[in-house]
């Protein structure tokens, strides 16, 4: 019943997850602990089985944040198939092919976004046309579909689902400007940087190395920090203690 929620839906956040978690254990009578800690312990410990068990499929529930409020979330990723492959059973040859070219376009930026109109621009170097309401209607379903995600501006750029599935492929495709945050090694892509050595550090990263340091200095190259502390709040919404005790097993 959990591992069918998150086929169903591929990401979710870490209070749906907790939901689920208390659905499951009353369904099949399990009890519950009554302290959230013990809660938790026993939701991660759920997870780490979940994991154990579904490795030989390839698959596994690896825990992410959203780049730019922090949310946490979780998601069913497959650790075998090229996530290009296994959108090819939802989104046609052509639309792949916009992706990629989306994909190409949004790594040359520097917060990893492009607003709607260049995302539409990009039919206009693909080989077979697309007219720009079939895109338009493409890139709504990939937002629908939680791969992509649109800001109030609307700007367009890889949803957390999309980071934790893409991750490799990124790193092997633009090797040059894919950059890893110096804090947690996972890939970064909408995050703060170094105004000296251009290292990038995550928001809820940057959060937990500064705010208890007086002195805001880059973790590389110790020259001054010029970007704002993030807000504990947006650099942990969701979060919960948990998450630690999954991370070991699940990435
Ligand atoms: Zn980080
Ligand atoms: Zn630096």
């Amino acid at each position: 019943m959990f591992l069918q929620y998150f086929m169903l839906h591929g990401l979710v956040d870490s209070k749906g997850v907790r939901n689920l978690f208390k659905t499951c254990c009353e369904r099949y009578s399990q009890p519950l602990s009554s302290d959230e800690a013990g809660r938790m312990q026993q939701l991660a410990n759920f997870v780490i089985t979940i994991n154990r068990n579904i490795r030989p499929f390839h698959l596994t529930i690896r825990k992410g944040f959203d780049e730019d409020d922090s949310t946490c979330f979780y998601c069913l990723v497959n650790t075998c198939d090229s996530p290009i492959t296994r959108l090819s059973s939802d989104y046609t040859v052509n639309e792949l092919e916009l992706f990629k070219l989306f994909l190409g376009s949004i790594m040359m930026t520097d917060d990893a976004a492009i607003g709607s109109v260049e995302a539409l621009n990009l039919t206009a170097s693909l080989e077979k046309s697309m007219s720009r309401d079939d895109a338009q209607r493409f890139y709504e379903r990939m937002v629908k579909n939680k791969w992509l995600k649109k800001s109030s501006r609307g700007e367009l750029s890889l949803s957390t689902r999309s980071i934790l599935e893409l991750d490799p492929l990124i790193h092997s495709m633009y090797p040059e400007v894919a950059r890893q945050c110096n804090i947690c090694s996972r890939l970064c892509l909408r995050g703060q940087t170094c105004n000296n050595c251009q290292i990038k550090l995550h928001l809820y990263c940057a959060n937990r190395y500064f705010k208890n340091r007086e002195s805001h200095t880059c973790p590389n190259c110790s020259q001054e920090w010029h970007h704002s502390v993030p807000s504990r709040e947006s650099s942990r919404r969701g979060e919960s203690n948990f998450n630690t005790t999954l991370d070991d097993t699940s990435v």
